[in-house]
C-alpha cells in the first residue's frame, strides 16, 4: 500500500510539473524543427543532411515524450461503464493488427460466461494497445499475441497477491511469445521512465500508465514473465455489480469528483 501511494504521488508530481512546462517546451521544439527544415532546404551536403536527420529524430522523440507526459498530466477522469468484453476485445484486436505489422498473429479469446466489467472503455482500449505495442516490441522475429478474458471470483490468487479488496474481478491478459523479462526488469517495469529500449524507442511510461489506469479503476496489474518464456500482463478490473455500482477511484478521487 505504501508503494502504491508513493507511485501515485510520483505521478501527481509529474502531472503538475508537466502541465506547467509542456506548452513552452512544445514551442521550443517547433522552433527547432523549423530550423532543421530550413537547413534541409538550404543544403545538399550529405554529411550535414545526416546530422540534420539525427537532430530531427531527437525532436520527434522529445515530442513523443512530451505527448505521453501530457497524457499523464491530464490524467483524464474515468467514466466507468458496464462493458461486455466479448464486444470490446475484438475491436482492440482489429486495431492491434494494424499496429503490429506482418509476422505477428493477434488472437482474442473470451470465455462465453465472462462477467461484465466496470471500466472506462476508451482508457481500457488505450491501456490494452500499450500492452500490445510492448508485446510487438518483444517479438522482433514475429510471434503470437493473445488477448484473453477470464473471471476471477472472490479469493482468486491473482487478486489476493495484489491485496485488492475481496470481491469479484476480471482479468484481461495480453500474452506474447517474445523474449520475456529478467526478474529485476519485471519488478521495475511499471515505474515511470523505466525502459530497456534504446534511444528513440522507449519512454518508460507505457506500463506506468496502464498500472495507474488499473489502480484508479479499482484493480491492478500483474506481470508474469521470464527470459525466453514470453510475457503475460494482466489488467485486473472489478466486475460490474448488478446495480452498476461505481468502482473506487482511490488514487485520484478529486479528479472524478469534478465531473
Ligand atoms: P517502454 O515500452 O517505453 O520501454 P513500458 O513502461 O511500457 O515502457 O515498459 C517498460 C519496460 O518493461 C520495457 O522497456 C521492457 O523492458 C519491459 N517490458 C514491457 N512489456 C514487455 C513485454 N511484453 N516483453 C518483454 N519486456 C517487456
Amino acid at each position: 500500500a505504501q508503494a502504491a501511494l508513493l507511485q501515485s504521488q510520483k505521478l501527481d508530481a509529474l502531472g503538475q510539473m508537466t502541465g506547467g512546462i509542456a506548452h513552452d517546451f512544445r514551442n521550443v521544439l517547433a522552433a527547432v524543427a523549423g530550423s532543421y527544415s530550413l537547413l534541409r532546404r538550404k543544403t545538399g551536403d550529405p554529411g550535414l543532411l545526416r546530422t540534420i536527420g539525427i537532430g530531427e529524430k531527437a525532436v520527434e522523440r522529445a515530442d513523443r515524450l512530451i505527448n505521453q507526459l501530457l497524457a499523464f498530466a491530464r490524467r483524464q477522469p474515468l467514466r466507468p461503464e458496464r462493458l461486455d468484453l466479448a464486444a470490446v476485445l475484438p475491436g482492440v484486436r482489429d486495431f492491434a493488427r494494424h499496429s503490429v505489422g506482418p509476422g505477428i498473429v493477434c488472437q482474442v479469446a473470451v470465455e462465453p460466461d465472462v462477467w461484465p466489467i466496470l471500466a472506462d472503455a476508451g482508457q481500457l482500449e488505450v491501456a490494452l494497445l500499450n500492452l500490445v505495442v510492448n508485446a510487438r516490441d518483444a517479438m522482433p522475429q514475429g510471434g503470437t499475441i493473445r488477448i484473453t478474458a477470464r473471471n476471477l471470483p472472490v479469493g482468486a490468487d491473482a487478486v489476493t497477491t495484489l491485496r485488492l479488496p475481496p470481491r469479484d474481478y476480471l482479468a484481461i491478459a495480453v500474452t506474447d511469445t517474445g523474449g520475456g523479462m529478467r526478474p529485476e526488469v519485471a519488478a521495475a517495469a511499471v515505474q515511470p521512465f523505466f525502459t530497456t529500449k534504446d534511444g528513440d524507442k522507449g519512454t518508460g511510461l507505457g506500463l506506468a500508465m496502464v498500472d495507474d489506469f488499473a489502480r484508479r479503476s479499482g484493480g491492478g496489474v500483474r506481470i508474469d514473465s521470464a527470459p525466453d518464456a514470453g510475457t503475460t500482463v494482466q489488467i485486473i478490473l472489478p466486475r460490474a455489480g448488478a446495480d452498476g455500482e461505481a468502482p473506487v477511484d482511490a488514487a485520484a478521487p478529486e479528479a472524478d469528483a469534478a465531473t
